[in-house]
Parts: structure tokens; C-alpha cells; sequence
């Protein structure tokens, strides 16, 4: 494994080593809430980062934990005004090509493309509404913790043993998985590797539908005063293991 890579071990062998959350869910949060600090801190002044933020900014979903965290109205102002000064001509221009301040009314111009315009007009104000900083920045280190995970279940027998008796992944994850096998696997590694994805994942799954059964059937009279069995949690369970694990947030 290359140098700089080494450094992606230590948080990845850390998420994998506790049992109570998909490893990668823990590896996002952890990333999440490092670069909610960091575009609220350092990064602020430094004029590089100014102009990424300026372009992408960030999505709802970023934007309410940037105000939420309260950390620095202050500097979600300065960002977001800088932001707005990009994306507010870039749609101005968009909405006023269908004006006489646009003289060819570009949007249009033509009778029989009018409709594919306003498609790729709404698809171009979407993206600018959903293009985020933050969400890049996620992506891209994962991606590196994916390589480091992948690297370590071919070469490194604790940590093959380690996930074959864990937990598990979320839906979302697991899927993320399943095509990192594809890009970084030989045929004869991804196969042993979908092996193990199944037999981790098959009886949580089983056991997941009967507990969520029995969570409904427990609403029945006749069943009042039996016990709960595992169904408690049944719901939360069953929400993470579908669509990740927010960490309770
Ligand atoms: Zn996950
Ligand atoms: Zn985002």
C-alpha cells in the first residue's frame, strides 16, 4: 500500500472495530462532522477553498448542519453570500432568456426545442441547487477508506476475520461494497468476498423480517402479554439496515 494511503488504515480499522454501527456509516459521520468544522473554521479565509465554495456550495442537507451547528453565523454568511453572488446571475440568466432582455428569447427561439429547454434549464438550476462541497469531499476520502478496506481483505488476515464477524452494512453500503469488488477485486477474491457479504448478511436480514413481525403482531390483544422478544427496536433496526445508520443524530 502506497504512503499516503497508510493513513486511511488507522480510521478505517477503527470504524470496523466497533460492532454497533455499519463501519462506513461511521466512517461518513466521522467525515461529515470534520468538514462541517472545517468549512466553518481554517478554511474560511483560505481563498482556494473560498472558490470551490463559491461554485458548489453545499446541499439542503449540508446547509442545515452548517446553520445548525451554530458554530459561526458569521462565516455561513461571508460563504454564502460570496456563493450567492455565483449562482444568482448564472440563474438570473437562465430565467431571463425567456424575456425581451434576451432578444433571440433563447429558451424559445425555436419552436420545436422549446420543451427540451426548459428541461435542461431545470435539470442546470437543480444541479446548482444540489452541487455540495461537502458532499464531494465525503465521497472522495471514502473512496480512498473503500481502496484501504479492499486492500486489507486480500493482505491482512485480522482484518478479513474482522469483517466476516461483524455487523455487516447498511443497504446503501452494502452496495457500495459490492461494486468496490468489481474495481479493486480479482475474480477469485470478489467471489470469496460476495461469500462472505452473503453469510453476514443473510441471517441479519431473516432475523430483521421476523423481528419487525413480530413488532406488528404484538399490537395484537391476544399477544399483550407476550414478551417482546428482540422486537423493541425492531423499527429503528430495521430503518438503518435499509437506509443507514445516522448515528442518531
Ligand atoms: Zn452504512
Ligand atoms: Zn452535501
Amino acid at each position: 500500500m502506497a504512503k499516503q494511503e497508510q493513513i486511511y488504515q488507522i480510521p478505517v480499522n477503527d470504524a470496523f472495530s466497533q460492532k454497533e454501527h455499519c463501519p462506513l456509516c461511521v466512517l461518513r459521520k466521522e467525515l461529515e462532522d470534520n468538514f462541517i468544522d472545517f468549512y466553518l473554521g481554517p478554511s474560511l479565509m483560505e481563498a482556494d477553498h473560498r472558490l470551490v465554495t463559491n461554485k458548489k456550495g453545499f446541499c439542503h442537507k449540508h446547509l442545515l448542519k452548517l446553520y445548525d451547528s451554530q458554530k459561526n453565523r458569521l462565516g455561513l454568511g461571508l460563504m454564502l453570500h460570496t456563493h450567492l453572488l455565483d449562482l444568482g446571475p448564472d440563474v438570473e440568466k437562465i430565467l431571463e432568456a425567456s424575456t425581451p432582455k434576451d432578444e433571440k428569447r433563447k429558451l424559445f427561439s425555436k419552436e420545436s426545442d422549446w420543451k427540451t429547454n426548459l428541461q435542461k434549464a431545470a435539470q442546470h438550476i437543480a444541479d446548482r441547487a444540489q452541487s455540495c462541497t461537502i458532499c464531494d469531499r465525503i465521497e472522495e476520502t471514502m473512496n480512498r477508506y473503500r481502496e484501504v478496506i479492499f486492500y486489507q481483505y486480500v493482505y491482512d488476515e485480522d482484518f478479513r476475520r474482522t469483517l466476516q464477524t461483524g455487523q455487516g452494512f447498511c443497504l446503501d453500503h452494502l452496495a457500495y461494497l459490492v461494486e468496490g469488488a468489481s474495481l479493486y477485486l480479482k475474480r477469485d477474491q470478489a467471489k470469496l468476498f460476495m461469500e462472505d457479504l452473503y453469510r453476514i448478511h443473510k441471517p441479519i436480514l431473516d432475523t430483521l423480517a421476523g423481528d419487525v413481525e413480530w413488532f406488528t403482531l404484538k399490537f395484537d390483544y391476544r399477544n399483550q402479554d407476550a414478551p417482546w422478544k428482540n422486537a423493541k427496536d425492531a423499527l429503528p433496526r430495521a430503518i438503518h439496515r435499509i437506509s443507514g445508520d445516522d448515528l442518531h443524530e
